[in-house]
């Protein structure tokens, strides 16, 4: 099996080759919460400590964490968000907006979150730095950038989701942005490609693994099938309003890519908002005041500890 695939140029995929998979994405969840040493990682994600040792490697070497002695003298180390980390603010915050309204959370995570701006708990919302109008799937088109192109990526290790009944139910964002094929196929439905043959072709993904992940996107609710053919049978693959709902925060990743990853040639996607035709730039507001949120400004219980130290 080859290890890298030719892919279209995507910041998104570079972002989550950056951050990994899903218990990446979840020691950077705790690292926002305010935890910094290995000790609590282990305790809070209950993943195997080979496991976390490797993750926390992989995030330092991707510069999202960085390791500082711990201040008590001994020799163990503590891990802190880099500003390549804390730049994933935004998008952390969309991802708990995302659980908290579809019912997805984990059970790390607060359930409310406050504006201490408002004084009011709030669902982070994305917004266009231009018109300060919202984002969403519909009110976005796109256009190839000055980066645009194709380029080898490396492929995740393929192995099947596999979700037992509780799991299923109590999979959150973690699930679908930490597993490369299953963002790839939800990001297919940004692009308008629905029938299974084009969706193939589109990701070079083989039969039975994109067979496997339309399967599970259905079970969670995030695709639905439907009938464009009656004999033989053939269905299309569309976002629900649950998935579609993932697109803000899909696109808080790949700004994030443009952002760290895009490299000299800029960014290979552009984005344009369709109410006020500018150049999406977009930025994660209060839903309430939709003043825009900086870590200084969101807490909620464990969210307190949330200031990195300097
Ligand atoms: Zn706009
Ligand atoms: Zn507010």
């Amino acid at each position: 099996m080859p290890q890298s695939k030719r892919l279209p140029k995507n910041s998104v995929y570079r972002a989550l080759n950056a951050l990994g998979d899903r218990w990446s994405l979840l020691i950077v969840q705790e690292a926002f919460l305010g935890i910094s040493q290995f000790k609590d990682f282990h305790a809070k994600s209950g993943m195997a400590r080979s496991t976390l040792a490797n993750r926390l490697r992989a995030l330092v070497k991707n510069k999202i964490l960085e390791q500082r002695p711990q201040r008590d003298g001994m020799a163990r180390q503590e891990y802190f968000l880099t500003e390549r980390g804390r730049d994933l603010f935004g998008s952390v915050l969309l991802a708990w907006g995302w659980g908290v309204k579809w019912g997805m959370t984990n059970r790390n995570m607060p359930t409310a979150l406050i504006h201490t701006s408002c004084g009011k708990p709030m669902i982070p919302q994305m917004s266009c730095t231009k018109c300060n109008e919202s984002v969403s799937l519909h009110n976005c088109t796109y256009e190839s950038g000055p980066g645009a192109g194709s380029e080898r990526v490396p492929l995740q290790r393929m192995h099947r989701v596999r979700y037992s009944q509780e799991q299923e139910w109590s999979a959150d964002v973690v699930d679908f942005t930490g597993d490369r094929w299953t963002a790839s196929v939800i990001a297919t439905q940004y692009f308008g490609i629905h029938r299974f043959d084009d969706i193939q072709s589109y990701l070079g993904i083989a039969t039975n693994i994109l067979t496997d992940r339309l399967r599970s996107l259905e079970a969670s609710g995030i695709l639905e099938r439907r009938l464009y053919e009656l004999v033989p049978p053939r269905y299309e693959y569309w976002l629900t309003k649950k998935g579609i709902d993932t697109y803000p925060h899909s696109l808080s990743l790949m700004f994030w890519g443009d952002r760290w990853l895009a490299g000299p040639q800029g960014a290979p996607v552009h984005v344009f908002h369709k109410p006020c035709g500018h150049k999406l730039g977009a930025t994660v507001v209060c839903g309430e005041c939709k003043q825009p949120l900086t870590i200084e400004t969101v807490t909620a219980g464990r969210f307190r500890t949330l200031k990195s130290p300097d």
